[in-house]
C-alpha cells in the first residue's frame, strides 16, 4: 500500500511539473508561430537600415533612429514608450581617408583603409613614415622605442581561425585595435595601421573603437583591409617598402545629447520586478548596422509586439531597451544603470542581443549558479526552436552595468561564423540578414523573457 502511495505521489508530482512544461510549451509555440507568421522584425530592420542607415552616436541619423524606434514600440503596443536622456561622445569621420604604401621602385600601392573610431585625424598634409610590423603586443613591447620611435606601427594580428566561437578570436586578437595606437605611442610611434579584425580576406576595412592612454600622445590610426594587410606583410618581408602614408580627417566634437528608447509592458502581478531585453541603436558610420545591432534592437521590439498581439500578460514588467552609444562610449548602458539606481528599481533579469541576427544557437548566462540552474531547467523548451545550449559566459556590454543592481544577465548566442566577415565594415547591410534567422532569434529571446516573467528569478 505504502509503495503504491509513493508511486502515486511521484506520478502526481511528475505530471504536475510536466503539465507546467506542457503549458509553457503551448504558450511558447503560440509566440513562435506568431513571430514566424506575422512578425514585423524584418520590416522594422529594413526601415532602420534602408530609410535611416548608419547611426553613429550624436549624428542626425541616430536621432532619426530614436524617433523611429519609439514609433515602432508604440505600434508594437507597448503600455508606455519613453526616452531616457544621455550625453554621448560625437566622433566624426570627415572626408574619406586615403593612404598608400610607397615601394622602393617609387611606385605607390593604394590601401583600402578607414580611420579607427574615436581617433584623432592626421595633419592636413597627411602622415608619412617608415613602417614596422608587429604580430603581437608582446612583439611591440620587445621592439620598444629603439625600433618604433617616429614610425608607423603595422599591427598585423590575425583572428585565430582555429577558434570555433569567433568572439573568442575577436577578444584575444583585437588588442591591435583596442589598445595598439596607445601602446605604440608609448614608444614614440607617430601612427598606427591595424589589420582589420575580420574573419575573411577581402578589400573592406573594418572600423571599431580604440582607447588612447592619457599618458601618451594621441596618434592617428587606421584599419586596413585584410587583403592589404597580407600584401603589406609580404612586401615588408621582401624589403620592398619605403614608407606608409595616410590622411584622415576625423575628430571628436563636444558631447551631444541623445537618448535610450524604452518600451514597457507592465507586469500584472509583480510590476516592480523588471526584466529588460535590448540591443544597441547606434551603429558605425560605414554601413547600415544591420547585424550590429539593428537586429538586436528590432528583435527586442518584436517581443513586445508578439506578447501584445497574443494577449499574453506577463506577471512581471518587461522592458525593451534600445541602448544608445554602445560602439564608442557605452553611455546609454551607463545612463540606464544610473536611472535604475536613482529610482531604486528592482531589476531581476536583462538579456542582450548584440552578436548578429544569425541563427540562434544558445544563450550565455552571467548570474549566480543558483539562478543558472533555474534557467537551465527550461532548456528543453527551446530545442524545437534551434537553441541547444545555455552556458556560463558574458552577456552584452549594454546590459553589463545592470549587474550592479544584482540582476541576472544573459546574451543571445547566434551562430558566429559569418559575423566577423561583415562586422563594422561597409558589408554590414540589410541584405546580409536572413528573415528566418532573425525571426528565430526573436522567438527564442521572447520565450526566455516570457519564462522569466512567469516564474521570476
Ligand atoms: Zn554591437
Amino acid at each position: 500500500m505504502k509503495k503504491v502511495y509513493f508511486l502515486f505521489a511521484a506520478v502526481l508530482l511528475f505530471s504536475s511539473s510536466s503539465l507546467a512544461q506542457n503549458q509553457d510549451s503551448i504558450t511558447i509555440k503560440k509566440i513562435a508561430d506568431d513571430i514566424l507568421t506575422n512578425g514585423t522584425v524584418f520590416e522594422n530592420l529594413r526601415y532602420l537600415c534602408k530609410k535611416i542607415g548608419p547611426r553613429l552616436s550624436g549624428s542626425a541619423n541616430a536621432q532619426k533612429a530614436v524617433l523611429a524606434t519609439a514609433r515602432m514600440l508604440k505600434e508594437a503596443g507597448a503600455d508606455t514608450v519613453y526616452m531616457q536622456p544621455c550625453m554621448v561622445p560625437q566622433w566624426v569621420r570627415g572626408a574619406k581617408e586615403t593612404g598608400f604604401i610607397k615601394l622602393a621602385d617609387n611606385s605607390k600601392f593604394n590601401l583600402h583603409l578607414c580611420a579607427i573610431g574615436n581617433t584623432v585625424g592626421t595633419a592636413a598634409a597627411g602622415l608619412s613614415a617608415p613602417v614596422v610590423e608587429v604580430k603581437s603586443m608582446a612583439e611591440l613591447h620587445q621592439l620598444g622605442a629603439a625600433a618604433i620611435k617616429d614610425k608607423i606601427v603595422f599591427f598585423n594580428i590575425e583572428m585565430n581561425p582555429t577558434y570555433i566561437n569567433t568572439f573568442q578570436a575577436y577578444g584575444e586578437d583585437g588588442a591591435g585595435r583596442f589598445m595598439g595606437p596607445a601602446e605604440a605611442a608609448r614608444y614614440g610611434a607617430v601612427g598606427a595601421m591595424v589589420r582589420s579584425l575580420a574573419s575573411n580576406v577581402n578589400d573592406y576595412p573594418h572600423t571599431g573603437v580604440t582607447r588612447y592612454n592619457d599618458s601618451f600622445p594621441k596618434i592617428p590610426a587606421v584599419c586596413i583591409s585584410t587583403r592589404d594587410a597580407n600584401w603589406l606583410s609580404e612586401q615588408l618581408k621582401l624589403k620592398k617598402v619605403t614608407t606608409a602614408y595616410f590622411k584622415t580627417d576625423c575628430k571628436m566634437l563636444a558631447d551631444a545629447p541623445s537618448f535610450n528608447v524604452i518600451g514597457e509592458i507592465w507586469g500584472t502581478e509583480f510590476p516592480g520586478e523588471i526584466i529588460s531585453v535590448g540591443g544597441h541603436l547606434d551603429s558605425w558610420d560605414l554601413a547600415e548596422g544591420a547585424n550590429d545591432d539593428g537586429s538586436g534592437v528590432t528583435q527586442s521590439i518584436e517581443i513586445i509586439r508578439a506578447l501584445k498581439a497574443n494577449d499574453i500578460k506577463p506577471k512581471r514588467t518587461i522592458r525593451a531597451v534600445m541602448f544608445m552609444n554602445e560602439e564608442n562610449g557605452g553611455r546609454g548602458g551607463e545612463a540606464y544603470l544610473q536611472n535604475a539606481l536613482q529610482k531604486n528599481e528592482h531589476h531581476i533579469f536583462a538579456l542582450e542581443s548584440d552578436e548578429g541576427g544569425f541563427s540562434p544557437r544558445g544563450f550565455s548566462l552571467e548570474m549566480t549558479a543558483e539562478k543558472e540552474q533555474k534557467i537551465k531547467q527550461w532548456l528543453p523548451l527551446f530545442y524545437n526552436y534551434g537553441v541547444y545550449f545555455m552556458e556560463t559566459g558574458g552577456s552584452g556590454s549594454d546590459v553589463e552595468p545592470v549587474l550592479k543592481t544584482g540582476a541576472a544577465l544573459a546574451g543571445l548566442s547566434p551562430d558566429s561564423q559569418r559575423y566577423f566577415d561583415i562586422h563594422h565594415a561597409a558589408t554590414d547591410v540589410f541584405e546580409n540578414v536572413s528573415e528566418r534567422e532573425l525571426k528565430l532569434g526573436a522567438v527564442n529571446m521572447a520565450a526566455l523573457i516570457w519564462l522569466v516573467s512567469e516564474y521570476g528569478l
